[in-house]
Formats: C-alpha cells, structure tokens, sequence
C-alpha cells in the first residue's frame, strides 16, 4: 500500500467512525427582532452543523412564519416548551417590523402555532421531550403535513438526526398549553375556567454537533442539579445558550451560578432578556445583558439578530463574536 492509498484508508476509517473533524465550526444565527440588536423577544436561534444540517430553536415570536426569508433550509424545529414567546402564538409582519423595544407581532399563529406552520413548510423534524410529541404530531396531522415528522426524545436518551444528536434535559418551569391552541367547546371551557393542558415538563437540551461540539440550551428553568450533575458531568457541555431573563426564569445572578459554578462551559451565549439588551448593537448601560457578562468567567456572546458566530468543537468562538 503505498503513502496516498494508506491516507486514503485511514479517512475512510475516520469518516465511517463519524469522527469530529477538526477545524470545523457550528454557525449560530440569531433571528431576532431587529437586525444587529438583541430585543426582548429574541429566542430563535438557528444552528447549522457542518454537514449542513440546520436546526431552529424556539423560533418565538421573532421569525416571520414559514415565509421569512432568513430561515432558508430547516431540518429540524426544537421546541422547549409550550409558552408562547417560544412556540410562536404570534410573530412579526415582517422580519424588522416594529422597533426592538416593541415589535410588530401582530400576525397570530393560533391555533396552530408558528413551529407547526415552519415544519409543515419546510418539512422539518420536530423533535421535542416530554408528553409534547403527540400534540405536535396531532397539529402536523390537521395542516396537511406529516405526523411522523414530531419525533421523541425523552429525559436520558436521545434521538440522532441529519447526524445531530440530540437530548432534552431538564427544565424547572411550568408547560402548561394555553387553551387557545386547542380550540372548539373543549379549549373554551378550559379558558373560562382558567386551566391549561397537560403537556408534561418543560425542557432544555443538549446537542452533539458532527464536529464534537456539545451545546446545552437551557429553555426556560431555575437553577438545576442537573445542570452539574447531567450537563456538565455527563454531556460535558461546551457552549451554553442561556436565558436570563428574570421573573420567568433564572435572572443575570442566578445565571452566572448556573454558568461559572455548575455548566463551567467555555463560553455562553445570553438569550431571552425580556428587556432590549443592546442599542446600536451594543450592550446597554445598566441592563441584564449587562450584569451577566460581568458575573460570567467566561466569554459571553451577545445574540445579534441576523449576526452569524462559528464555534469550534471546544465551544470556543472562532469567528462572528
Ligand atoms: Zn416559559
């Protein structure tokens, strides 16, 4: 076997063992509000594996439905829970409608939520845990699209798609479904008598990309053991989407615990401010985005909409920060 052969070999062996391949970056767009800023409703975050796969998570209220431009090609839609900002009750007119402080959302996507419409447009994978498959696949069904496109992946294991796995983990928060995305006699009764529907546990998740990179997208929650004990300890996360909203969720403090003492990731991107994080594209004086890069050791990445970032399988920013 001669020198080229031989290398030839050893490349095959290495991409059928689907070995994280050096040097190559996960890019993470934000879709948010307002180009260049990071707005209160910023949740939608589209990651694209090397291989090309491309995942949405909780597109919210900030992509423009199935017709956004922004979203191109969208493999699989990941949904961390049921509440509005993150389903997409509603989503804006047009991407950059209204200001950052208070965007056009005005396009109701009731009852079907805006996830369901993305995936019956794009024929996405939605891969959700908990009890939520069988609503989505229910909605998939009664738009025309396809019920085997909701897929499961449950506390502990994990399903692999377009060569992605992925997990969901743990989230403290509550998952009630609002009555209005069931409709009819049922859904009005329960909204008179002030009730939601049961879809089990909110949730995070945990994504392997084909380059080795880990990235836990924390959803909606509180403080965890999990976040040790399962994120760090098992998956050893390296990049961590975090929100920091307050009120809702873990704040700016409650936040940097969580990142500096139980994730320990190699940087962090903030999501989910509930307030407008930067003017001009940078971070405002005094506001939450503020306060958590001060607490954070590590590098924080401030989401700004349509500003794509690439990390490497260390969950280190190699361009775009
Ligand atoms: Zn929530």
């Amino acid at each position: 076997m001669n020198r080229s052969t031989w290398l030839a070999s050893v490349g095959a062996v290495v991409s059928a063992l689907s070995l994280p391949v050096m040097g190559q970056t996960v890019k993470v767009t934000p879709l948010g509000g307002i180009d260049g800023e990071f707005c209160p409703q910023d949740r939608a975050l589209v990651f694209e594996d090397p291989n090309g796969t491309r995942i949405l998570y909780d597109p919210g209220r900030t992509v423009a439905g199935a017709s956004d431009p922004r979203l191109g090609k969208i493999d699989i839609i990941l949904v961390s829970h049921m509440h509005g900002d993150h389903v997409g009750n509603a989503h804006n007119k047009a991407p950059n409608a209204g200001s950052c402080e208070s965007p056009d959302t005005s396009v109701s996507a009731l009852p079907n939520t805006s996830a369901v419409n993305i995936a019956v447009a794009k024929k996405s994978k939605i891969v959700t845990g908990s009890e939520m498959p069988p609503f989505f696949a229910a909605k998939l069904k009664a738009n025309g699209g396809d019920p085997a496109n909701s897929m499961l992946a449950r506390f502990g294991g994990s399903v692999t798609v377009g060569g992605v796995r992925i997990a969901t983990v743990t989230a403290m928060h509550s998952n009630g479904l609002d009555p209005d995305y069931i409709g009819g006699d049922l859904g009005k009764a329960m909204k008179e008598a002030g009730i939601a529907g049961d879809v089990g546990l909110a949730t995070g998740y945990v994504l392997r990309f084909s380059n080795g990179l880990v990235t836990y997208l924390s959803g909606d929650t509180g403080i965890t053991a999990d976040q040790e004990l399962v994120i760090r300890n098992h998956y050893n996360a390296k990049l961590t989407v975090m929100n920091i909203g307050d009120g809702f969720t873990t704040g700016p403090v409650e936040a940097a615990y969580v990142i500096n003492e139980l994730v320990k990731p190699a940087s962090v991107i903030a999501s989910h401010a509930n307030e407008v994080g930067t003017v001009n594209g940078k971070v405002r004086a005094g506001s939450k985005t503020e306060a958590f890069i001060k607490a954070v050791k590590v590098p924080v990445h401030v989401p700004l909409s349509g500003k794509t970032m690439e990390f490497d399988g260390g969950g280190k920013c190699t361009t775009g920060c």
